[in-house]
C-alpha cells in the first residue's frame, strides 16, 4: 500500500544525520528537535500552537480532557472512522452520538447535525477522512449557534487546505477550537515510530493542552490537573523535521497518482472514484473507490493474486462494532456507513510510485471486468 523504504532511500542521508545528530546529544525526551518541530509545523500549518504528543490517539483524548468534557456529555462523531476517534469519547466516560456521512465525499452529514444535538451535547468532531476536509463552514456554523466544541481528526489530511465562502484559505486542523493528527509511519507526515501532535490557535488553551500532555504540570512536580504521559520522542521529531520540509512534493505526487487512477476509472461503471470536494484540496492519504455489484472479497483475492494489495478501510461501522454495541444503536442507524463499508476499497497510493507499477495496477484491474 506504501513503500517507506523506497521513501527513505531518497532523504536517506537528511535523515540519517538527523538522527545521529539526536544519539550524540543523548537529549532522547524533550530534546531541542521537539520544539523545532513544533515550531515549523506551525509555520506550516499556520496553527498558532502545535502541541506535540505520542500519537494521534493521544493527541484526541488530551483535547477532549482540556476542554473539560464530564462524563455523561455527548459528541457527535461519524460511524464511518477510524476506530481512535471514537474510543477516546468512550473512555472518557463521554458518549458517542453517532452521524452518518456523504455517500460521495465520506465527511459527516452537516444537515443532520442538527438533530442530534441535545442538553447534554458538548462537541462535534468531524473527521476529513482519507485526505481532504469536511464541510468545515457549515460544522463551525453550526457549533458556533449552539455552543459546542470542534475537534477536528487530521491524521488522514495533514496539509489539506480549505477555502471558506469569502475566499478565507486554513488548512485542515486549524479551523476548529482543536486540531489533532497522528505521525504514524503510514500516514502522510509518518516518523519512524508513533507520534502526534496537537493543534489550537487559542493561547490560553495551548497551555492546558500542554500541562496535560505533561502528566498535568506547568511547574515540575506540581500537578493542577490530572494528565497523561504523551511525548514525541526526540528522535521521531528529529525526522519529522526532515520530512516536513518535502510533504508539499508528497502531497503533490499523492495527487498525481489519484489523477491517474480517476482518469483510468472515471467512466467504468463498477468503479466509482472518489468525489472531490469542491472547498477543500486533497492529499490522498488513501485513494478509495466505492465497487458498484462487484464481489469485494473475490476482487481482492484477485487482486492480491496479481500482487496488487488493497486495504478495506472500514470494513465495519463504529456502531456495529462488539464493543461499542452498549450505546443502543442497530442495523440501519446509518445506513450511508454501513453501505460504504460493504463497497470500500482502497489501492496503493505513495509518494515514489513509479509510472509502470501504477499502469500494471490500473490495466490488472480493468482486465477483471473484461
Ligand atoms: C491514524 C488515525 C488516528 C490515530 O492515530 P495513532 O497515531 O495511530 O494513534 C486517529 N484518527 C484517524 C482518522 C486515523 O486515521
Amino acid at each position: 500500500m506504501v513503500d517507506l523504504k523506497s521513501q527513505y532511500e531518497e532523504i536517506k542521508e537528511e535523515v540519517n544525520a538527523a538522527i545521529q545528530s539526536v544519539i550524540d546529544d543523548t537529549s532522547f525526551i524533550n530534546g531541542p528537535e521537539v520544539k523545532n518541530f513544533a515550531l515549523s509545523l506551525a509555520q506550516y500549518t499556520g496553527a498558532k500552537h502545535v502541541i506535540p504528543c505520542a500519537n494521534g490517539t493521544d493527541a484526541l483524548q488530551i483535547a477532549m480532557m482540556a476542554l473539560d468534557f464530564k462524563p455523561g456529555d455527548e459528541v457527535i462523531v461519524p460511524a464511518f472512522t477510524y476506530v481512535a476517534t471514537v474510543e477516546v469519547i468512550a473512555l472518557l466516560g463521554l458518549i458517542p452520538k453517532f452521524i452518518d456521512v456523504e455517500e460521495t465525499t465520506f465527511e459527516l452529514k452537516v444537515d443532520q447535525i442538527e438533530s442530534l444535538i441535545s442538553p447534554k451535547t458538548v462537541a462535534i468532531v468531524p473527521v476529513h477522512l482519507y485526505g481532504q476536509c469536511s464541510n468545515m463552514e457549515a460544522i463551525l456554523k453550526t457549533a458556533k449557534k449552539h455552543d459546542l466544541k470542534v475537534i477536528e481528526d487530521t491524521a488522514q489530511a495533514i496539509g489539506a487546505v480549505y477555502t471558506f465562502s469569502d475566499g478565507k484559505k486554513a488548512q485542515a486542523g486549524t479551523m476548529g477550537d482543536i486540531g489533532t493528527t497522528s505521525f504514524f509511519p503510514s500516514k502522510n507526515l509518518g516518523c519512524y515510530g508513533d507520534g502526534g501532535a496537537i493543534f489550537t490557535n487559542d493561547d490560553q488553551l495551548a497551555g492546558k493542552l500542554q500541562m496535560i500532555a505533561n502528566h498535568g504540570q506547568r511547574i515540575k512536580y506540581h500537578h493542577a490537573s490530572i494528565g497523561v504521559n504523551s511525548r514525541l520522542d526526540t528522535l521521531q521529531a528529529a525526522i519529522l523535521n526532515v520530512k516536513l520540509k518535502h510533504l508539499s512534493r508528497y502531497s503533490a505526487s499523492r495527487n498525481e497518482v489519484a489523477d491517474k487512477y480517476d482518469a483510468a476509472f472515471k467512466d467504468h461503471s463498477n468503479l466509482l472514484i472518489p468525489v472531490r470536494s469542491r472547498s477543500s484540496t486533497h492529499v490522498f492519504h488513501q485513494y478509495t473507490l466505492r465497487l458498484e455489484n462487484v464481489d469485494r472479497d473475490a476482487f481482492k483475492v484477485y487482486l492480491a493474486e496479481k500482487g496488487i494489495p488493497s486495504m478495506v478501510y472500514y470494513p465495519i461501522p463504529l456502531h456495529q462494532q462488539e464493543a461499542y454495541l452498549a450505546y443502543g444503536y442497530q442495523a440501519g442507524d446509518f445506513p450511508i456507513a454501513e453501505r460504504l463499508c460493504q463497497q470500500v476499497i482502497s489501492l496503493p497510493i505513495h509518494t515514489e510510485m513509479k509510472a509502470e507499477e501504477q499502469a500494471y495496477i490500473i490495466e490488472t484491474i480493468l482486465n477483471y471486468f473484461q
